[in-house]
C-alpha cells in the first residue's frame, strides 16, 4: 500500500543518531540545546523541545495559564489533541467554524464566540497553509487571550516571509513521522514572549524551577516546584536526528512544493473534484494535498483508492463528532463549514520520497473512478 505520508531517512539521519548513541548523553545533553536553536533558526522564535505534538499542545496551553473553568477557542478540522490538550487542564472547548476556502479557523467566527471567560485561542495551519494571524491576533488582543497556533503541518511555512513560529504567541510543532520533518515522536514549542517560553520549559521539566525560590540559601543542590509540570523531555538520540532533518528541510519543502504543483497541473479540471488553494503571501511548506470529492462520492472514491494500494486517508473527522465530546453535550451541526468540508475530504499521498511514477499511479486511478 502507497502511504499518505511518510518519513525520509537518510544515511545522515542515520549517523547523527549513531553519533548521539555514543555520546556521553542520552538525555538532557547538548543535542537538546542544539537542535532548540537548529528550531530557532527555522521557525524565527525560541524553542523547547517535548516528546510529540499533543504534549506540546498540553505544555502551551499550560504556559498559557489555561486551567479550570477557561474557555479556548479552537477549530474543528485538526486532529483531537489541538482541543483535548486543553480539556486535559480543565478547560471549556468552544469551537468555532471554519473558512471554505483554506480550512482554517475562520477569524470572524472566532470574533463571535470569544467571551471574557476565553483564555486561549488555537488555531491550526491545515495541511501547511499558514492560519489568518494577523485577524486571530486582532481578536485576541481585544479578549486578552493568548494565541496559540498548532503548526503540527506547517514548520518551514512563512506568510510574507514571516515563518511559522512568529505569528502566534505560541505555537507547537509535532515531529511524527508523516509530518514534514520527524524525530520518530517528538515536538517543540516556540513563542515569541519569553514569559511563556519560559512557563513552557518548566512544565516540560516538571516544574522545577532554581530561580526566584523561596528559599534561596539552602545550598547549590537545591530546586523548588511552584506549580506542576510533567517530563515532556526529547532525548538527545531523537533531538540529533531533528538537527539532522532541518538541514534537509529546505529539500523537503522544494519536493513537496513539486509534488503539490504536479497534483495542481495534473488534477486540474477533473469534475467533481475541487483542488486545494493557496492565499497571496502565502509560502507553504505542504504536509497535505487535501482534494474535496464533490456529488456524495469521498466514500466511494476513499474505498476504491485503497482497494487500489493508495493510501488515502481523511483529515478530518470534525472533533465534536468525538464521543468524549458529544458524552459533554456538543452536537453535530454546530459547525456546518466544517461538517461540509469533512463530507468531501480526501488526502492524496504527499511526501518526500513520493516517486513521480507512483504520483501518476495515483491520478490515473483518480481519473479512473471519477470517470475523465
Ligand atoms: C499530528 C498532529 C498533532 C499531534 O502530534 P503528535 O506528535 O502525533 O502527538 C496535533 N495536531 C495536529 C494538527 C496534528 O496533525
Amino acid at each position: 500500500m502507497l502511504p499518505y505520508g511518510r518519513q525520509s531517512i537518510d544515511q545522515s539521519d542515520v549517523e547523527a543518531v549513531v553519533a548521539a548513541l555514543g555520546s556521553d548523553w542520552l538525555t538532557t545533553g547538548p543535542r537538546v540545546a542544539q537542535f532548540e536553536a537548529d528550531i530557532e533558526a527555522v521557525a524565527g522564535a525560541p524553542a523547547v523541545t517535548v516528546t510529540n505534538g499533543t504534549t506540546a499542545l498540553h505544555t502551551a496551553y499550560a504556559a498559557a495559564g489555561v486551567t479550570t473553568g477557561d474557555e479556548v477557542v479552537t477549530t474543528p478540522m485538526t486532529f483531537v489533541a489541538t482541543a483535548s490538550a486543553a480539556s486535559l487542564l480543565g478547560a471549556k472547548i468552544v469551537f468555532a467554524d471554519i473558512e471554505d476556502e483554506t480550512a482554517n479557523i475562520d477569524p470572524a467566527a472566532v470574533e463571535a464566540a470569544v467571551t471574557p471567560r476565553t483564555k486561549a485561542i488555537g488555531a491550526v495551519d491545515y495541511a501547511g497553509h499558514p492560519a489568518d494571524y494577523d485577524a486571530l491576533r486582532k481578536v485576541a488582543e481585544g479578549v486578552g487571550a493568548v494565541l496559540i497556533g498548532d503548526a503540527a503541518h506547517s514548520i518551514g511555512s512563512t506568510v510574507h516571509g514571516r515563518p511559522v513560529g512568529s505569528l502566534a504567541d505560541l505555537t507547537t510543532f509535532s515531529f511524527f513521522p508523516t509530518k514534514n520533518m520527524t524525530t520518530a515522536e517528538g515536538g517543540a514549542v516556540a513563542s515569541i514572549r519569553p514569559d511563556l517560553l519560559q512557563r513552557a520549559r518548566t512544565f516540560r521539566t516538571i516544574g522545577v524551577v532554581r530561580e526566584d525560590l523561596r528559599h534561596p540559601d539552602e545550598g547549590a543542590w537545591f530546586y523548588e516546584v511552584h506549580e506542576f509540570g510533567n517530563n515532556y523531555r526529547l532525548p538527545d538520540v531523537l533531538c540529533a536526528l531533528g538537527s539532522s532533518q532541518l538541514k534537509r528541510l529546505a529539500a523537503f519543502k522544494a519536493r513537496r512544493q513539486q509534488l503539490t504543483a504536479r497534483y495542481d497541473e495534473l488534477l486540474a479540471g477533473v469534475p467533481g473534484l475541487r483542488l486545494p488553494i493557496q492565499r497571496e503571501g502565502v509560502d507553504p511548506l505542504r504536509h497535505l494535498y487535501p482534494v474535496r470529492v464533490l456529488d456524495g462520492r469521498r466514500r466511494e472514491v476513499f474505498e476504491r483508492m485503497r482497494a487500489a494500494g493508495i493510501g488515502v486517508q481523511v483529515n478530518y473527522i470534525p472533533v465534536y463528532w468525538h464521543p468524549v465530546f458529544t458524552d459533554l453535550g456538543y452536537r453535530r451541526g454546530m459547525c456546518p463549514v466544517a461538517e461540509t468540508f469533512y463530507a468531501e475530504q480526501l488526502s492524496l499521498p504527499l511526501f518526500v520520497d513520493l516517486s513521480d511514477a507512483d504520483q501518476d499511479r495515483v491520478v490515473e486511478t483518480l481519473h479512473t473512478i471519477l470517470g475523465s
